[in-house]
């Protein structure tokens, strides 16, 4: 199991153009790739924060790019067998969807549909390859998790029951009992499931505020590869995440509390998983939340790369921060250009950080 975590700092939007930029990309050493993302201090703005990845993308950088560069490589390591998952992490408006699904024009279309398209033209050239005697056969589920619930995406919202699919253990894998899965032929058969599964996800939210950046978005791509008697499987998981900012420190109602309470529990239950994955440790801790359970995180051979999305403005400061705390490989903050004489805390705990005290009382001393 490998596990990569990158950055991707979002460019202005057009009502953004006149905003103070605070979050840039940065190299270790000037002919090197980025690899640091920086952002002020907001106790002492002189000092700077930095926070280290595998890599971090600019303002600048294409769906194209990003693509090419983290998810291209592993479409073979899928048809070998391994396993894809990748998350989109971040703030609610720093880009999650725009990168997981991009934009309608081809020049904006995300990871997702990308992925798709490589998968679809490898198997039709398997099967060319090998005049037909390998076929590989494409099926899609997508489900979101709302309060730990697990709801099918695939099925109109009518026929949704409020306490969700339920989950059993199957030879030591958690299946969803009831969830559907539809095969697809071709990207044109993808696009129409996928457009018509995101307006389910619409219309069943439209009574809840934003419902959509309070639940996990999770796309199952399984791929069958047969030659004869051999099947081969693996899945690529595309996960659009709940918002990681603080919910309570604006809005106290309780529905919102039993939200923030299901969003910061599983969020920081997969930032425990990605780290004990980059550690290299026998044990993750994937049981203790249904998102990481579904996805058996960490239990599986496979890839897993986390993107955080940052938005480069000021009005995002402090959860910026936290975002970057929970995702940060390093774990550490290092203080440069430092004009006044301070004591700078080691790097909050991510449990702290997701409850929201670095985001709320000391920083206000
Ligand atoms: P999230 O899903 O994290 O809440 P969105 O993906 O909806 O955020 O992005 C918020 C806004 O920013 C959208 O209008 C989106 O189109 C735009 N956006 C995000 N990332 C980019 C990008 N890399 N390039 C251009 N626009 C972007
Ligand atoms: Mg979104």
């Amino acid at each position: 199991m490998s596990v990569r975590v990158v950055a991707r700092i979002r460019p202005l939007l057009d009502n953004e153009l006149d905003k103070d930029i605070i979050v840039r990309a940065d190299s270790v050493a000037q002919d090197k790739s980025n690899t640091l993302v920086k952002i002020p201090n907001p106790k002492n703005e002189s000092e700077e924060f930095s926070f280290a990845f595998n890599s971090v993308y600019d303002r600048s950088t294409s769906q194209e790019a990003l693509f090419t560069s983290e998810v291209a490589p592993h479409v073979k390591s899928l048809f070998q067998g391994l396993d894809v998952t990748i998350f989109a992490y971040g703030v609610t408006g720093t880009g999650k969807t725009h990168t997981m699904r991009g934009g309608l024009r081809l020049a904006e279309r995300g990871v997702i549909p990308r992925l798709l398209s490589n998968v679809f033209r490898r198997g039709k050239r398997i099967a060319k390859d090998t005049n037909g005697d390998s076929t590989v056969e494409v099926a899609l589920s997508y489900y979101e998790i709302y309060n730990d619930k697990v709801f099918d995406l695939l099925e109109p919202p009518e026929k949704r029951t409020p306490s969700g699919l339920p989950l059993r253990e199957k030879e030591g894998k958690t299946i969803v009992v009831g969830l559907s899965e539809r095969s697809c032929e071709d990207l044109k058969d993808f696009e129409r499931l996928y457009i018509e599964a995101n307006n389910n996800r619409v219309t069943a939210a439209t009574k809840l505020n934003a419902h959509s950046s309070r639940s996990h978005a999770i796309l199952r791509v399984r791929v069958t590869q047969t030659t004869g008697d051999t099947v081969r499987e693996s899945t690529a998981s595309c996960i659009d995440l709940a918002g990681s900012e603080d919910n309570r420190r604006t809005e106290n109602g309780k529905e919102r509390l039993i939200e923030s309470a299901a969003i910061n529990k599983s969020l920081f239950v997969l930032s425990q998983c990605i780290d004990a994955i980059s550690r290299g440790d026998k044990r993750i801790p994937y049981r203790e939340s249904k998102m990481t359970r579904i996805l058996s995180l960490g239990q599986n051979n496979g890839i897993t790369i986390m993107i955080l999305n940052l938005a480069p403005l000021r009005s995002y400061h402090l959860d910026t921060l936290s975002s970057l705390n929970v995702s940060s490989r390093a774990k550490r903050i290092e203080v440069r250009e430092v004009e006044n004489e301070v004591v700078i805390k080691p790097a909050t705990k991510p449990a702290s950080v997701l409850g929201g005290a670095m985001s709320r009382q000391p920083l206000r001393p």
